[in-house]
């Protein structure tokens, strides 16, 4: 018996069409009834004021087609999940303005406050001690995500405004986790930058109300994600319309109890390599023990990370949240000495 061989298939590729600064609205449209018409589907979105088609899965004489079309200024195959935040889009690596504070580029930048604002007497101890030791944004949550809804939950907005208060003293901009899209104005009221939790890096209702804002956005990684989930999570923010974001790893869970999670340092060289985003280690939450965190943070520079999420609390034994794996300011002072003559050596500032 000869069996016929099925015709052989032009090649799909994930294609990102680009068009003019200043094409008409209509040409979108143009892009669009081609795809159509090849039965492709689209997503038009707006990137920084300039119109954009995403067609995943575009067979290649499709992408001929469109490439061809005047309205397109460039065509931008990509492959995987991460379209507007591969490095295939945007080559030059992003640099990510959070009130003044450059995150991304030359400068390894250290984000370092408690893991939650407990008084007022606690996060200004907190950011006074972080700004005199060199870091450059003030972290602290008003909202926590808890295991247990038996334990501490946040002071909601009274600790918006103590960090604000903070900012005010320090000159610090600081950031605050996001639980729930009902919050998200209130927070982004207050905050310089808005955090997703590992917990809620799936949340794409959330995701996609921040996309809606204009804060920039520090998104964790799931504990259980993989990489192209994470940047999936990434590509729902940017498309909705919110290209501020930058990544922190956060270790991801193994079958490894020794340390809360696992810090994924791989993770660092080779998101740098599929994205342009800026991404950050947080070594606090990867160990869940303060002992581990400067190795963790000198191996975070060392692997290419932009910087740091470090959890810095007065007197960690009282911490209502997280002790123990907060450092002291001093502890903190002594690491970010070490991380110091790490960047000189390598040539980055600090
Ligand atoms: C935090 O940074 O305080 C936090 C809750 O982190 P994660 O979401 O990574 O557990
Ligand atoms: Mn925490």
């Amino acid at each position: 018996m000869v069996t016929e061989k099925p015709p052989v298939a032009t090649v799909a590729t994930n294609m990102i069409v680009v068009l003019d600064p200043d094409a008409p609205d209509e040409a979108a449209s143009e892009v669009v009834d081609l795809l159509d018409a090849a039965g492709v589907d689209c997503h038009v979105v707006v990137d920084q004021g300039r119109q954009v088609v995403i067609a995943p899965g575009a067979p290649s004489d499709v992408v001929a087609a469109v490439a061809g079309l005047s309205a397109v200024e460039r065509v931008v195959k990509t492959s995987g999940p991460a379209m507007l935040v591969s490095s295939a889009y945007s080559p030059k690596r992003t640099v990510i303005d959070v009130s003044g504070v450059p995150v991304g580029g030359e400068t390894f930048v250290v984000i370092a406050g408690p893991c939650a604002v407990e008084s007022r007497d606690q996060i200004l101890e907190a950011a006074h001690a972080v700004k005199r030791h060199g870091a450059r944004l003030l972290r602290g949550d008003a909202f926590k995500p808890r295991t247990s809804p038996y334990t501490f939950q946040g002071l909601g907005e009274s600790a918006l405004k103590l960090l604000a208060d903070a900012r005010d003293e320090t000159g610090l901009p600081f950031v605050a986790e996001v639980l729930d899209t009902r919050d998200v104005e209130l927070v982004a009221g207050y905050a310089d930058m808005i955090r997703v939790g590992t917990r809620n890096m799936s949340n794409y209702a959330l995701l996609r109300e921040l996309g809606r804002q204009s804060k920039p956005v520090l998104l964790k990684r799931g504990r259980t994600a993989t990489i192209d989930e994470w940047l999936s999570a990434a590509e729902h923010v940017y498309g909705a319309g919110n290209p501020n974001i930058v990544l922190v790893e956060r270790g991801i869970r193994t079958f490894e109890p020794s340390t809360r999670n696992m810090l994924d340092i791989t993770a660092v060289p080779l998101v740098r390599q599929r994205t342009h985003l800026p991404v950050l280690v947080d070594p606090s939450h990867a160990a869940g023990d303060s002992s581990l965190v400067p190795s963790l943070a000198r191996a975070a520079m060392a692997a290419g990370a932009d910087g740091l999420m470090v959890d810095v609390h007065p007197d960690p034994a009282s911490a209502l949240v997280d002790g123990d794996q907060a450092l002291t300011p001093s502890e903190f002072g002594d690491m970010m000495n070490q991380l110091r003559a790490m960047a000189a050596a390598l040539g980055l500032a600090i």
